[in-house]
């Protein structure tokens, strides 16, 4: 296999260090990534060499920030294969992109009586944004099922859907589960009913080639520091179309054309939903962070970590006590689990002592947590960089523990 894993952890410091004195094992990069040197060097480089806010100002260092803040755009377009740049719209992250479309696509869409579906696996900023605008208006949140597999209940869908129904909001891949969702499907059906399609990209742009245009979807978001990015920058992709029949999301500079106390204009694509200055640093160095994925290869990127969660997978499956949450047959990256007698938070706590770090707790996504009558799982998630001997050394520490109970 061409993947050099000792050359990739080469750019990730702060995977070669000790913690607690002990060998530094991060396996929760689906809560957030570490980032490589290349980003963080892009972020110095920009503070030393060329900044200035973008937009604006006609001088030098403004219009080289400019320049640099806009190629990211064309980055971003041709990563997940949207059609045009003026369709990618920079966010402070998912979360502000899920309610940035529940705001201005409600605001135009959706009418009393409406419904939105939204799949029992969604974190939560996939869920409360919905209710919000549903409140707002009238409108009902509608639940699609999975499975107790982890496996979202798409034949329910024909039956869920109405003449009321306006949008799906739906995880590619689910941060609890694992499980990757049959995307172009659902929007399949979605379109043959006239239904729009959101889809919460955050777990699965960093492990799986996305083409926006491919699975048709029309809505696309994602968050940079799960991306070996950094953080406070995410992306909505949208639809042209769509984007533009939608009202601005927050009123501000850069977002309007023309501005009186009679009548203000608004700005063409994408500066219509970027009001004010946005995070020129973490844009820019979020850049660094494609160009480092595409270095290493998005493919060759899923296939390791693919053979890191088999690894993972057969060696948690000869531990007693196991119970796992999401054994979806299509599944990348996350492995969610509790051991019969051990509280996850104990177990959290006793494994960070031994230099492990993973997540515990409901994850952001009590949905699936009342759909197990859980109150939490230990979750561990693999990022580029991980190794088959930190999983190793991660089953030794979780032996050792069970002993302890
Ligand atoms: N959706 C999913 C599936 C997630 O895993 C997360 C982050 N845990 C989010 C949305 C929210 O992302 P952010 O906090 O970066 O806005």
């Amino acid at each position: 296999m061409r993947y050099n894993i000792k050359k990739i952890r080469e750019n990730f410091p702060i995977l070669n260090q000790q913690v607690y004195n002990k060998t530094f094992v991060y396996l929760d990069s689906a809560a957030s990534a570490q980032k490589p040197v290349q980003v963080l060097l892009k972020e110095e480089q920009l503070h030393n060499d060329f900044y200035g806010n973008i937009h604006r100002a006609a001088h030098f260092m403004a219009d080289k920030a400019t320049a640099e803040f806009e190629a990211v755009r064309d980055k971003i377009k041709d990563f997940i294969n949207a059609e045009s740049r003026e369709e990618i719209i920079f966010t402070k992250g998912t979360t502000e992109s899920i309610n940035l479309v529940a705001s201005s696509f409600c605001e135009k869409f959706l009418n009393a009586g409406d419904e939105i579906i939204v799949s029992e696996m969604e974190h939560h900023s996939n869920i409360v944004p919905w209710q919000l605008a549903a409140q707002r208006k009238g409108a009902k949140v509608v639940k699609l099922p999975f499975s107790d597999d982890g496996v979202l209940q798409i034949e329910k869908l024909p039956e869920l859907i109405n003449k009321k129904t306006k949008l799906i909001a739906v995880a590619h891949v689910s941060n609890v589960l694992g499980t990757v969702n049959p995307i172009s499907e659902i929007t399949k059906i979605a379109h043959e009913n006239g239904v729009v399609v959101l889809v919460d990209g955050a777990q699965a742009v960093q492990h799986i080639k996305i083409d926006v245009q491919k699975t048709d979807v029309d809505f696309y978001v994602f968050s940079a520091h799960k991306m070996y990015g950094p953080n406070g920058v995410g992306v909505l992709w949208g639809k042209k179309k769509l984007l533009n029949e939608m009202p601005p999301y927050q009123g501000g500079g850069e977002m309007i054309a023309e501005v009186s106390f009679e009548k203000t204009t608004f700005n063409e694509l994408p500066y219509k939903f970027e009001a004010g200055t946005p995070n020129i640093t973490g844009v820019i160095a979020f850049g660094a962070a494609i160009d480092f994925i595409n270095e290493v290869g998005i493919d060759e990127i899923a296939e390791w970590e693919h053979e890191l969660l088999e690894y993972a997978k057969s060696k948690l499956d000869k531990i007693e006590g196991m119970n796992f949450y999401g054994e979806s047959p299509t599944k990348t990256s996350v492995i969610s689990f509790n051991i019969d007698g051990v509280h996850s938070y104990d177990l959290g706590m006793l494994l960070d002592k031994l230099g492990i770090a993973i997540r515990t707790g409901h994850h952001c996504a009590d949905t699936v947590m009342q759909h197990f009558g859980i109150q939490g799982t230990a979750r561990i998630s693999f990022g580029m960089y991980n190794t088959k001997a930190e999983i190793d050394i991660f089953i030794a520490a979780l032996n050792r523990v069970r002993m302890m109970f």
